[in-house]
Formats: structure tokens, sequence, C-alpha cells
């Protein structure tokens, strides 16, 4: 079993408490997020350590920690926790979602499971690691980055780009992983190690401005938008059967008939519509490069038939799938309005990207999951959004979502408290990840 240090829990519940009082909301725009509080904030915490700070706007301070080891062909750790927030709507809330408060053995608020929870039982490991006094062989370092929320432009984006040598490592733990998911075929432990890319476009429809008295026969760019935005819906490319997939099925233990279905490209879509709905949209994104038009932007005045509209869409690509398929897909979803549209990016691209199993890390990371849980399984897992880990499997280098967490908080239960209401976590989660920190440094570095 994993036994957990309740001073360094202590240490992890009030620091998170910290962390999610200082607000640092990332609502997209340069200006938000103003991470430099969190930065501030651990660094009084990490007092001591050998620090650095990356501020390539004003506000958007990163921090990066190090413990240098003392052999240097011993492997480098690096853990990276981003320490924004999205948004909330605080009058769907029950508690304050600021207020960092602990209520029955859970911290309340934004950021409690994405991710200053991570972020703080990160910090509070390195700090303990220090306090303890004995060098390890392998260097560990912690990178406390701020705009994870809006794609890690001003944070490991940046860094990654113009301060490789700081944070170049063997091995990446971030985002999420360790996370208890009973299934039928047993209890696993989903662990990440791929994650979908990034290609959102933005599609723009022209027409001809009129006067809106005389619709008859008008090229009103609105309609046009329309018409595009249905077919996008209607659009579906072949679903993908990878390893990942495969593994995730075996662990639902279907009947056979709904398995095999499951696991033919041809016949996977109308097997969805036996599953849970929830489950089923997880798996359709795990299987499909997906395309959700979610913003529209057109039209002045009542009276005036449009000549420009904008959307945007929000698409989510699948391993393998290259900027060229997209537009692709694209023009195939359209057909013949292809040639009436306009494609551009809304964001920069960012391929999927996938770790190897079976790295000292991974079974590392394993071995030290089952040890809070003896009965579950590990099951590798894929994210279909985004986050920082993508920056470093582009250079090389494997990156694993990981943590870990309680019986408390199952994957369901998990996810809809991701950029949900009334975010939480329980205590023991806080304990279990920090102690999971601190035994990867053993197991790797010392
Ligand atoms: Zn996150």
């Amino acid at each position: 079993m994993t036994s957990v240090d309740p001073g360094l829990t202590g240490q992890t519940v009030e620091l998170l408490q910290q962390l999610i009082r200082n607000a640092c909301v990332n609502d997209g725009a340069p200006g938000s997020g103003e991470e430099s509080r969190n930065a501030e904030l651990l660094t009084g915490h990490l007092d001591g350590l050998e620090l650095t700070s990356y501020e390539p706007l004003p506000g958007r301070r990163s921090l990066l920690v190090s413990l240098p080891g003392t052999d240097p062909d011993a492997p480098t750790v690096l853990l990276m926790g981003h320490t924004d927030v999205v948004p909330v709507s605080p009058d769907d809330w029950r508690e304050d979602p600021f207020g960092g408060e602990l209520i029955d053995g859970e911290v309340w608020g934004r950021g409690a499971v994405d991710m200053l929870n991570l972020t703080a039982s990160m910090a509070v490991a390195v700090r303990e690691l220090h306090r303890r006094g004995r060098p390890l062989r392998g260097t560990l370092k912690f990178l406390a980055v701020a705009d994870e929320e809006a794609g890690g432009t001003w944070g490991a984006d940046w860094i990654t780009a113009n301060a490789w040598d700081d944070v170049a490592c063997d091995y990446v733990l971030t985002e999420n992983g360790g996370i208890p998911a009973p299934m039928a075929s047993g209890p696993k432990l989903v662990m990440t190690v791929a994650e979908k890319g990034i290609g959102w476009r933005r599609i723009t429809v022209r027409g001809t401005p009129g006067h809106g008295s005389m619709p008859y026969g008008a090229d009103n760019a609105l309609v046009l938008a329309a018409e595009v935005v249905r077919r996008l819906q209607a659009y579906s490319p072949r679903a993908v059967v990878g390893e990942l997939w495969r593994g995730l099925v075996d662990a639902m233990a279907l009947p056979d008939q709904q398995r095999d279905a499951l696991l033919d490209p041809g016949r996977l879509r109308d097997a969805l519509t036996t599953m849970d709905p929830k489950l089923a949209r997880y798996c359709h994104a795990m299987t499909h490069t997906t395309f959700s038009p979610n913003v529209i932007r057109g039209g002045d005045k009542t009276n005036i038939i449009p000549d420009r509209v904008e959307l945007e869409v929000d698409i989510r690509t699948l391993p393998g799938v290259t900027s060229e398929d997209v537009d692709a897909m694209l023009a195939e979803a359209l057909g013949d309005l292809a040639e009436r549209v306009e494609l551009s990016p809304v964001v920069k691209e960012r391929p999927a990207s996938a770790s190897a199993v079976g790295t000292p890390m991974w079974d590392t990371l394993a071995r030290r999951a089952r040890a809070a849980h003896p009965d579950a399984e590990v099951l590798p897992w894929m994210l279909v959004g985004g986050t920082d880990a993508a920056f470093f499997r582009r250079r090389g280098v494997p990156s694993y979502g990981a943590g870990l967490f309680s019986a408390k908080a199952s994957l369901q239960e998990f996810q809809s408290r991701f950029h949900g209401h009334d975010e939480r976590i329980d205590v023991d989660s806080l304990g279990l990840s920090t102690q999971l920190w601190l035994d990867v440094a053993e197991d790797l570095l010392a």
C-alpha cells in the first residue's frame, strides 16, 4: 500500500487553496491569466531552491525550479503543472469558485482538478526533497507554467521554443492520470499516453450585400453559412481503430457482437448508438477526427443582407492526421460549397502526440499506481483535448499524464468536473499525488 505523510498532504491542501484564491483566470486574451501571482506564491513556497522565471508578456510568468542531480548520466524528470484556470459561471456553483474552501474533506474551487491540485502537489514534493537534503543522482525539475488553458502560447510553447536547454529532460509528467475507472472487466487506473491534435479553422463565407426587404434570389452569406454548418454536422470521416481504442474496448468487456462492431471501422459509428451517450461521446472522439462548428460572426443590421460571415470550427485530429488531411476532409464535407469559402487557421496547429508505454518511467508509474489500488490494472489512455505535454512529445520526450487519485474521484465524476461547475478534489487524492512524485524521484533519480 501507498503510505502517505499527512503533514505533506496538509501542505498540498494549503498551497492548493492559495493557488485557487489567486484566481488566475485565463479567458484566452493575452492580458488575462496574470499567472505572475501564482508564480509569486510558488516562489515564496520554494524559497531557497534554484529558480528561473520566464515572463514573455507582462503578467504571464512561468517558473522553473531545479534540483540538480549528482550524476550527469542519470535521468532528468520534469514535473509540469499549469497555474492558470478557465473562467467560471459563479451562479451555477454551490460554493465560491475562488474561495478554496475545505469542506467535508474536499477542496473546492476552479482548478481543483484542472490542474492546480497537481501543480500544488508537485511543488510540495519538490520542496520536501530539497528539505530532506539528500542529493539525488538524477535531476528533478518542476515547471509551473502559464497559459495552458489557451494553448500554451505564453507558457510551455514559448519556453520550449526559447529556453529549451533549461527544460530539456528525459521524461515529462503532467496532467492527468492515475484516475480510478471502474469497468466491466474490473477496476482500472487510466494513465495518459496520448492526446489529439488541434487543427481549428476559420471559414469565411462571402455573399453579396443587398436590401433585406428583397431577399428573393439573394446571395446571402448567412444562409450559405447555415448550409456549411449543416454539412459539417452531417460529416463523419471514417473511424480509426488504434491500439488505445482496442485496449479500451477490451476493458469494457462487452458481448462479442458489440465488441466486434466497435472494432470495425465500418460499423463503429452505428455501434456507438448502443452505448451510454456520455461514454459514446468520448468513444466517438477517440476514434474520429472531429469537427464542431462553435462560433459564428456576421451580419450588421436587420435590413442588410450580409456579405460576409465567419465560422470557427473546433477540429481535433487523430494521430497521423496532417494539416493537408484536415483541408481535404473539409473539402469532402463541404462538397460544392468548398470553393465558395476561404479557410484559415484560428490558432497554431498542433498534431496529435503519443508516448510509448514500457519505458522505465511508465513502469514506475504503473507500479506506484497499483500500490495504491492493488486490484486495478493500468490502462493507457488518450486525451481528446490538448495539454502542454504536446510541446515535449514533439521533441521526442516521453510524456505522460499522471497523478494518483483515490476511489472518491472516479473517472466519470472527474470528467464532469473538468471546466465544469462545483470543481473539487478530495484530500486523499492530494496526498496520493504528492506521494507519487516522491516515489518517482525515489525510483528513477535516487
Ligand atoms: Zn489542465
